[in-house]
C-alpha cells in the first residue's frame, strides 16, 4: 500500500469506530463525549502511528512498555497522550510514569504499593485503573472482586495515586454476548463499591471493551474503550 492509501484507510476506519463509539454512547442515554477512546497501537509502528494521530487519534494505549518507551520518545513532541494499558512489571515502573496519563492495569496491592511509591519519588500523582479478574479466569490478572469488596480502605494509604475506575479484559473465548456479561458484573461491583470510596479513591471510569466488543462494553457502561485491530482492518502491516 502506498502511505496515501493508508493515511486513507486509517482515517475511514478510525471515523467508523468513531460513528459506533457514538452510537453505542446514544443508544446507552450517554454522549459521544462520555466515552473515551483509547487507540491501541501496540500492533504498529510509527509509520502507522504518525497517520492515525493526523488522523484524529488523540489517546493511544500500549501494553508493552520495553515498546512503548521508543514510540512516546520519537512522538514526545505531538499533541496525545498515552496509557498504559499492559502488565507493568515493577521494574518498568520508574520509566513509564512519567510519559502516561493513565495506568489502566493495576492489577495487585503490591504493584499499586510500588507505582505510590515511585510517583512519590518523582514528585507525581499518577492516576490509576484497578483490573479486576471479573471472568475468574486463572490465567487472567487482576484483582478478584472479592479482594475489592470491604477493603477498598486499603487504598487510602496511598498518596501518590489517584485510584480513577476499574478495568476489565472480557473472558477468554467469549464472544461479545458473553463478554456483555462480564462487562455488566464489572458495572455492578463498581456501583456496589462506589458508595463507600475512601478519600483518594473515585470509581467514575469503567475501562472495558476491545475491538469485537466495544459495543457492548460502552451499552454496559463502559467510560474508556480501548481499540486495536478495528483500526488497521484492511492495512497490510
Ligand atoms: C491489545 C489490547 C487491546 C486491543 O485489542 P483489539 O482486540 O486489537 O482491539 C485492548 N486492551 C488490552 C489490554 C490489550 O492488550
Amino acid at each position: 500500500m502506498t502511505p496515501e492509501q493508508i493515511r486513507d484507510r486509517l482515517a475511514d476506519n478510525l471515523a467508523l469506530v468513531q460513528q459506533r463509539i457514538a452510537d453505542a454512547a446514544l443508544r446507552s442515554g450517554r454522549k459521544a463525549d462520555d466515552v473515551l477512546l483509547v487507540a491501541v497501537t501496540k500492533y504498529v509502528g510509527l509509520e502507522i502511528i504518525e497517520p492515525l494521530i493526523d488522523a484524529g487519534a488523540s489517546v493511544l494505549g500500549e501494553s508493552r512498555p520495553q515498546q512503548f518507551w521508543p514510540k512516546a520518545e520519537a512522538l514526545a513532541d505531538s499533541p496525545i497522550h498515552w496509557h498504559m494499558i499492559g502488565q507493568l512489571q515493577r521494574n518498568k515502573i520508574r520509566r513509564t510514569l512519567p510519559l502516561v496519563e493513565l495506568v489502566h492495569s493495576a492489577e495487585s496491592l503490591r504493584l499499586v504499593e510500588a507505582i505510590d511509591r515511585i510517583a512519590g519519588e518523582l514528585s507525581l500523582r499518577t492516576p490509576i485503573l484497578l483490573e479486576v479478574n471479573i471472568s475468574g479466569n486463572e490465567a487472567k490478572h487482576g484483582f478478584s472482586p472479592a479482594d475489592l469488596e470491604g477493603n477498598l480502605t486499603d487504598f487510602e494509604a496511598f498518596p501518590n495515586v489517584e485510584i480513577r475506575g476499574l478495568m476489565c479484559m472480557a473472558g477468554l473465548g467469549t464472544d461479545a454476548d458473553g463478554a456483555r456479561g462480564d462487562f455488566a458484573a464489572l458495572r455492578e461491583l463498581r456501583d456496589r463499591l462506589r458508595g463507600n470510596c475512601p478519600p483518594g479513591v473515585s470509581l467514575d471510569e469503567l475501562s472495558m471493551g476491545m475491538s469485537g466488543d466495544y459495543e457492548a462494553a460502552i451499552e454496559e457502561g463502559a467510560t474508556i474503550v480501548r481499540v486495536g485491530s478495528a483500526l488497521y482492518e484492511g492495512i497490510s502491516r
